[in-house]
C-alpha cells in the first residue's frame, strides 16, 4: 500500500466539485488542526466492515446502507438521530426476519455533510448566488453571507460527525437496539400507518420466537446490540486527506472520518483525484455507477481500486433509473462477473429518478424507487450474480418529499413538510413499505 507521499498524489490530478476558498491560509490552519484530532473510526472496524461486506460479495448478507441526501449541523441533534437510527432498525429487522438474512447496517450518516453540485449556481427571482455545498462548506440559507465558503466548516463537520456517531454507538450497544426492544421503536408510529401495523405484527411474531429460545436457554450476545458502520461521500478531499492516518499495528492508511466512503457519479473519472486518493486508502470503498458506464469502465475502475481482487473491498452502487436499470445493468454485471472480480452491487434507487414538481420541488415517485429495486433484483436473478444490498436516502421523520407509498404523498402536499437540505427522502412509512417490499423479492 502506499507511503504519505503516495497518499497526496490526488494533488496533482483533477479534482473536480472542490469549493473554490477565499483564504488558502485559513484552510491551511484548519487542515492542520483537523490532521491533530482523534480518529472517528478505528482500522480494525473498517476491517470488520470489510469482512462483512465480503460476506454480501459472496451472497452471503445484504447490504442496508441509508440516511439523510446531506445531513445538517442543525440536524445533528439526539431526536432526528435517534429517529433515524430507529427507521434504520426497523427496515434492518424487516429484512432478516423476513428475508432470513443477515443484514450488513451502514448509516449515510456522521459525515455526509458535502455535496457535489450539477450547477455552480442558484437563481431565485432574479438573484444569482452560489450553489449550496453541503453544511461542511457553506450555509443553505439563500443569502450572500451564508453562501459564503467557509473553511471553518471543515472543523463543524468533524465535530458533527463525532456527535452523531457518539449517539449511533450508544444507541446500537447501549440496549436501546435490543431485539426486545422491537416494539418500542415503532411505538409513536404503530397507530398512524399500515406500514406501522405490518411492522407491529412482524415485531409479535419475533417476540414469540424470541421467548422461545430464551425458554430454551439462547440468548446470545447478537441479540443485545447490533454492529453499525458509518459512511459518507468522500467528496473533499483535504477533509480525507486530513484525517488519514497510518494505522500503527498495521502500518497502512485508514481514512479515519467513516468506515466506509464512496465515490460519486459525478468524480469517479479513472484518471480524476478522487479515485487515486480512494485507491490508496484501506478502508472499504464503493463508487455509484449510473447510465452512462460502461463495462470497459468498470473494470478499469476495480483495476484501479482493487487490484488485488480482495472480497469486501469494494461495492458498485448502482443508480440507473427505474426506465433504465433493465437495459442498463446487465452489460455491467455480465462484464464484471466474467472477469471473476469479487464485487458487492448495491441499488441506490434514488438519484436515476429525480424529478421537479410543477410546485418546483424536487422530488421522487415511490413506485420508481421500488421498480427500480424490483428491476435491479430482476437482472441479477436472471443472471445469477447476488443482488446484495439497497442505498437510499431516507429520514426518521415523518416528512413530505417524496410523492406516492402505501400512505399517498401528492404533489400537492410536498410544501408541508419539505425539510431536506438537498435530494428529497423517503419518510419513515415509505422506508418501511420499501423493507417489507424488498424482503419479499429477496424471499422469492
Ligand atoms: C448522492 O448520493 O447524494 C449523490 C449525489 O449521488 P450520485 O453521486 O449517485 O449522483
Ligand atoms: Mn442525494
Amino acid at each position: 500500500m502506499s507511503t504519505t507521499n503516495e497518499l497526496d498524489v490526488w494533488r496533482g490530478l483533477p479534482a473536480l466539485q472542490q469549493p473554490q476558498w477565499d483564504d488558502p491560509a485559513e484552510v491551511r490552519a484548519v487542515v492542520e488542526e483537523l490532521a491533530q484530532l482523534p480518529p472517528l473510526v478505528f482500522a480494525g472496524e473498517c476491517d470488520q466492515l470489510r469482512e462483512r461486506l465480503a460476506d454480501v460479495a459472496r451472497g452471503e448478507a445484504f447490504v442496508l446502507q441509508g440516511g439523510d441526501c446531506a445531513e445538517t449541523f442543525a440536524g445533528s441533534n439526539a431526536d432526528a438521530v435517534r429517529n433515524k437510527l430507529k427507521t434504520l432498525l426497523q427496515m434492518a429487522v424487516v429484512l432478516t426476519y423476513a428475508a432470513s438474512v443477515p443484514v450488513v447496517k451502514i448509516g449515510r450518516m456522521a459525515g455526509q455533510f458535502a455535496k457535489p453540485r450539477s450547477k455552480p449556481g442558484e437563481a431565485r427571482d432574479g438573484v444569482e448566488l452560489p450553489a449550496y455545498r453541503g453544511d461542511m462548506v457553506n450555509g443553505l440559507e439563500f443569502t450572500p453571507e451564508a453562501r459564503r465558503n467557509d473553511p471553518r466548516r471543515l472543523l463543524r463537520a468533524y465535530h458533527a460527525s463525532a456527535v452523531t456517531l457518539n449517539l449511533c454507538r450508544a444507541f446500537t450497544k447501549g440496549g436501546y437496539a435490543d431485539l426486545r426492544q422491537v416494539h418500542r421503536w415503532n411505538q409513536d408510529f404503530v397507530a398512524q400507518s399500515p406500514a406501522g401495523r405490518r411492522y407491529e405484527r412482524l415485531a409479535g411474531e419475533i417476540d414469540r420466537a424470541l421467548t422461545f429460545m430464551k425458554a430454551c436457554g439462547a440468548n446470545p450476545d447478537e441479540f443485545h446490540g447490533v454492529e453499525f458502520y458509518s459512511s459518507h461521500e468522500a467528496l473533499l478531499l483535504e477533509y480525507e486527506r486530513a484525517l488519514t492516518r497510518v494505522d500503527s499495528l498495521s502500518g497502512l492508511p485508514y481514512d479515519v472520518s467513516a468506515h466506509f466512503l464512496w465515490i460519486g457519479e459525478r468524480t469517479r473519472q479513472l484518471d480524476g483525484a478522487h479515485v487515486d486518493f480512494l485507491s490508496r486508502i484501506r478502508n472499504p470503498i464503493g463508487v455509484k455507477l449510473g447510465p452512462t458506464t460502461s463495462p470497459d469502465d468498470a473494470l478499469a475502475l476495480i483495476e484501479k481500486l482493487n487490484p488485488a481482487g480482495e472480497p469486501g473491498r469494494l461495492t458498485f452502487v448502482t443508480r440507473m433509473g427505474a426506465g433504465r436499470v433493465r437495459d442498463a445493468l446487465p452489460p455491467l454485471i455480465e462484464k464484471v462477473r466474467q472477469s471473476g472480480a469479487p464485487v458487492a452491487w448495491i441499488c441506490d434507487p434514488m438519484h436515476g429518478n429525480t424529478f421537479e414538481a410543477p410546485s418546483g420541488h424536487k422530488t421522487r415517485r415511490v413506485d420508481d424507487v421500488l421498480d427500480e429495486v424490483a428491476g435491479f433484483f430482476e437482472v441479477h436473478r436472471a443472471l445469477g450474480t447476488h443482488p446484495g444490498g439497497i442505498h437510499i436516502e431516507f429520514t426518521g421523520d415523518d416528512v413530505t418529499e417524496c410523492v406516492g407509498g402505501g400512505h399517498p404523498i401528492v404533489e400537492g402536499d410536498l410544501h408541508q413538510r419539505y425539510e431536506t437540505a438537498c435530494d428529497p427522502r423517503l419518510n419513515r412509512g415509505q422506508s418501511l413499505d420499501l423493507a417489507f417490499m424488498v424482503a419479499e423479492l429477496y424471499r422469492k
